[in-house]
């Protein structure tokens, strides 16, 4: 299920946090049908053999999770797949020419959609051909697709920690382009492949899911001292975007995009105008 956008007061309100180095629809496929930006091919003897990438700054990011149904042989059942931790997806009884798919962006604990249905991905697929399927930084097909990414990961990382039992309402991202926030399971973005601010969102629903603790709510600076509950609802999304993608050893450990202004973000070295512990 999906929701359509709320018109309620916002858990939060992460303006501060935003940038614009892309315009997210300048290059703007229909609706919410969205294709790979390019597709590489190899050569394989026989079977069906596709590697799904997102290239971010130059290096190949795999695609994990992605979920369909296909039938790979003229005469066979449809087979379920979903590309692993690689971004690949294997047949080898795949026989067929070409084979159409639709890969809808949902599963039970969480969708990304343009504010109405799932994003529905469409792909060609061939048997006998070892097929890389190429999404780019800056197109909307790619930014929908770098929320995948940290949507999948989450799920992952959660999974092999504390467990997803606490998981048991769908989060919808919204690639609205309409501000950074979180309001009760839907989370709104302007950028997809901001990963900090991203994760930053998601946190905000996992917070509020697993009944962490209580939002602070309203505008809030990053430079500008919060109260208690702000402090903790906004720090500790901030920890969870860094739990999420970066390494406990990093001695000088930030973001790349939160808070443009003030970028990189650090934590463990905090400027001195910041605000400390329960006030920031
Ligand atoms: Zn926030």
């Amino acid at each position: 299920m999906f929701r359509t956008l709320e018109k309620s007061i916002p858990n939060t309100d992460d303006s501060d946090l935003s940038g614009d180095d892309f315009s997210l629809f300048g290059r703007k496929d229909s609706g919410n049908l969205i294709r790979p930006d390019s597709s590489g091919s190899g050569a394989l003897s026989q079977g069906l053999q596709v590697r799904f990438v997102r290239r971010v700054k130059g290096v190949e990011v795999p695609i994990e999770g992605l979920v369909f149904r296909a039938q790979t042989a003229p005469d066979g059942a449809s087979k379920s797949f979903r590309s692993d931790q690689d971004g690949v997806i294997r047949d080898p009884d795949c026989e067929k020419p070409s084979i159409s798919v639709a890969v809808t962006l949902e599963t039970p604990r969480f969708l990304v959609s343009p504010g109405s249905a799932p994003y529905e991905l469409f792909l060609s697929l061939k048997c006998g051909v070892a097929q890389t399927m190429i999404f780019d930084e800056d197109s909307e097909a790619g930014q929908v697709i770098a929320v995948w990414q940290t949507l999948v990961r989450a799920e992952k990382k959660l999974s092999q920690s504390v467990g997803v039992g606490f998981w048991k309402r769908q989060i919808e991202m919204v690639l609205s382009g309409k501000g950074d926030y979180y309001s009760g399971d839907v989370v709104n973005l302007t950028q997809g492949h901001h990963w900090d601010v991203v994760a930053h969102e998601l946190g905000h629903a996992i917070y509020d899911q697993a009944g962490i603790g209580a939002f602070g709510g309203g505008q809030h600076y990053i430079d500008q001292c919060y109260t208690g509950a702000l402090a903790f609802s906004e720090g500790w999304a901030s920890f969870f975007s860094a739990w999420m993608n970066l390494g406990l050893a990093d001695p000088d450990a930030q973001f790349e995009y939160m808070v443009k202004r003030r970028a990189p973000i650090r934590f463990e070295n905090i400027p001195s105008d910041v605000c400390r512990k329960s006030t920031n």
